[in-house]
């Protein structure tokens, strides 16, 4: 499939126009941002590696029934997508404290959470991407339904308890992450956008070592190490 007229360009990845109505073209870039774009940065080869350990995570996701907007990867950097009306919420599951939660709320850093938490941010950047509630949702229109938010929230939980176990079995702990749905012309929620380091934190489960963005936040280089060693723990045999 020829990508044609870029439709849309985000701080990760381009989305372009296709023959088909209903179908993208998706490509990752190297381009690193944190702090709403205040920082940003690029490392060669970063959207390749984001590419391929989504596409990984999201054919994990797929056999156990989650329904994604991917259709197939095209080269090393894109893959090819269904259209979908992506709702604005960044939808993000934690199961260990750090980033914006312990700030928020005081827990100490590293602190494990006795359940895994699921929080709802109001995806606009002009707003610093508030924290929302159940009812700011309804409020604003953002979806259609409490049970479009029930259902945000279940999809949520799933996706985190197969990706825990995933990582587990890799020695990687899953701190937390950020996913992002779509509505496709049929109603469907297709979870959308990516699952990477730029979106989860993976801390090494023997020592802690953070490997993902949080090295380009803090400053502690390594970041494309990181994320290979990410994607050659993904690629590792388990089951
Ligand atoms: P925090 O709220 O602690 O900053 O982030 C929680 C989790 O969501 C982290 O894994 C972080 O990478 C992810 N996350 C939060 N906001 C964004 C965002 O705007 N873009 C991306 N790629 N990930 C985000």
């Amino acid at each position: 499939m020829q990508k044609k007229e870029l439709l849309y360009e985000g701080k990760g990845k381009r989305l372009y126009k296709t023959e088909d109505d209903e179908l993208l073209v998706s490509v990752f870039k190297d381009d690193l941002t944190a702090f709403n774009a205040q920082k940003t940065g690029n490392e060669k080869g970063k959207g390749a590696l984001n590419c391929k350990i989504s596409t990984l995570l999201f054919h994990l996701l797929e056999s156990y029934g989650i329904k994604t907007h991917l259709v197939k990867t095209i080269d090393d950097s894109s893959q090819l997508i269904k259209k979908v009306n992506i709702i604005p919420l960044e939808v993000v599951v934690r199961n260990i404290a750090t980033g914006s939660l312990t700030k928020r709320l005081g827990i100490k850093d590293g602190t494990t959470l006795p359940f895994a938490l699921v929080e709802f941010y109001y995806k606009d950047d002009d707003l610093n991407d508030p924290l929302v509630n159940d009812e700011h949702c309804l409020m604003m229109d953002l979806l259609k339904s409490e049970s479009d938010l029930e259902e945000l929230k279940r999809l949520g939980r799933e996706i985190n308890s197969i990706l825990k176990k995933f990582f587990e079995k890799r020695d990687l702990k899953l701190v937390d992450f950020k996913v992002e749905f779509g509505v496709d012309k049929d109603g469907n929620i297709l979870l959308s956008d990516e699952i990477s380091p730029d979106s989860c934190r993976f801390w090494d489960a023997k020592t802690d070592e953070k490997l993902d963005k949080d090295r380009f936040r803090q400053g502690l280089g390594g970041v494309k190490m990181a994320y290979e060693e990410v994607l050659k723990r993904v690629l590792q045999k388990r089951d």
